[in-house]
């Protein structure tokens, strides 16, 4: 089994890691997220470790054509 690790990013706001990136031009680089509507260059970083199955790697039955 691989253990991962990657950073989530979470909104300060409401806690919810549905969170994109947008980029201004002339205010620069800010998070948007989609549950409350925050936006702002401020965002908690959260290190999650992430187990992946063996088997699992490289294949994606759904979303793929
Ligand atoms: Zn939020």
């Amino acid at each position: 089994m691989q253990i991962v690790r990657r950073i989530v990013k979470r909104c300060p706001s409401c806690g919810s890691t549905g969170l994109y990136y947008e980029a201004g031009m002339i205010t620069g680089q800010k998070y948007h997220c989609r549950k409350c509507n925050y936006i702002g260059p401020l965002v908690f970083e959260e290190e999650v470790e992430e187990r992946l199955k063996p088997g699992d790697s490289g294949k994606h039955g759904s979303g793929f054509p």
